[in-house]
């Protein structure tokens, strides 16, 4: 296991997070999104983001 990741979310180098495909989603913005209203622009923006990892990983 590597340690840490550049999150594709924020960009920022943080060691704990989610493993998606060969993407990687930092603790802290994980959270962002369980927090987020579905009428958030910001939601619409990050499940888009999620959905192509998503495809990313149907792919492989
Ligand atoms: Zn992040």
């Amino acid at each position: 296991m590597r340690l840490g990741d550049n999150c594709v979310i924020c960009n920022k180098r943080k060691e704990e997070g989610l493993h998606i495909a060969n993407s990687f989603i930092c603790f802290t913005c994980e959270n962002k999104i369980v927090e987020l209203d579905e009428n958030d622009l910001m939601y619409h923006t990050l499940v888009k983001q999620m959905r192509n990892l998503s495809s990313n990983f149907i792919r492989k």
